[in-house]
């Protein structure tokens, strides 16, 4: 099943076209209620009958205001390794500010400094809960999406030592989308290959499989502590290719177009002024 959002309203989607679901079922048109119910929403939409859906077009964020936005920094190997660091021990977490978040096809305004690329795969929560189990992790888990952790790097890396959260949390830096799709509808949930491309150049790519933490192990290990609630957002990290680690330095200018794709989900694209 795919899902996603049109002017804030959820709607399932399939096969291009969109059906707005609270128009068309007894569930409400706010992807953190319904989410919260996900089991009986999946089974309603298996069903659902499309005659009067429309286009899927100016699809926003699938889930425009979660609670709760984690990710988590070196997850990758090779990243690890080209900013400069050893495999962490344990899981990286810090947090994208809410309002960051945007749709799948945007216009960026670049702030001020060394704004910086990271694709990544976005796991949503349906049913969430609190001290999931590892094996159980992916029941509560509504489906994943493309992101790109957008980071700039002069604020990220500010301060002794530096926290990373306000560097990542401008406006619009947070994207999402095309669509959720659950984990059902993959052809190998934990082995995804993504790319993102800058200007039409391959500046990443990688495969989920290759995570240090994988996402069932996530979902154990912050739900120990923080309650996974419906709609939380996980981004699961980026692999190497990054701006900033490149020789010399790139960074994100004004005109350029970032795509990110995820095999199994679809794209991504944000413009920069
Ligand atoms: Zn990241």
């Amino acid at each position: 099943m795919r899902f996603g959002t049109i002017d804030g309203r959820l709607v399932v989607v399939r096969e291009g076209l969109a059906l707005d679901v609270a128009r068309h079922s007894s569930f409400s048109s706010d992807p953190l209620q319904v989410l919260a119910r996900f089991d009986a929403f999946a089974a309603w939409a298996a069903e659902a009958d499309f005659s009067e859906a429309v286009p899927a077009e100016n699809l926003g964020p699938p889930v425009p205001n979660p609670r709760q936005v984690f990710a988590v920094a070196l997850n990758y190997r090779p990243h690890a390794a080209e900013a400069g660091f050893r495999p962490p021990g344990e899981p990286l977490v810090f947090t994208k500010f809410p309002s960051c978040i945007a749709g799948p096809d945007t216009e960026v305004t670049l702030p001020p400094g060394k704004p910086d690329w990271e694709i990544e795969v976005v796991a949503v929560i349906g049913r969430g809960g609190y001290r999931i189990e590892r094996d159980r992790a992916w029941e509560t888990i509504a489906g994943l999406t493309v992101g790109q952790d957008l980071s700039e790097r002069v604020v990220q890396s500010r301060g002794t030592p530096a926290q990373f959260s306000l560097g990542k949390s401008f406006p619009g830096f947070g994207p999402i989308g095309p669509v959720v799709v659950s984990p059902d509808e993959l052809p190998s949930r934990d082995d995804l290959a993504f790319e993102c491309r800058l200007d039409g150049e391959v500046v990443q790519h990688g495969r989920t499989s290759q995570m240090i933490f994988p996402l069932d192990d996530l979902v154990a290990r912050i739900s120990a502590i923080c309650p996974l609630l419906p709609g939380d957002l996980i981004f699961t990290g980026t692999p190497a290719g990054v701006g900033n680690r490149r020789n010399p330095p790139r960074y994100l200018r004004s005109g350029e177009t970032l795509v990110s794709r995820v095999d199994g989900i679809g794209e991504i694209r944000q413009t920069f002024v």
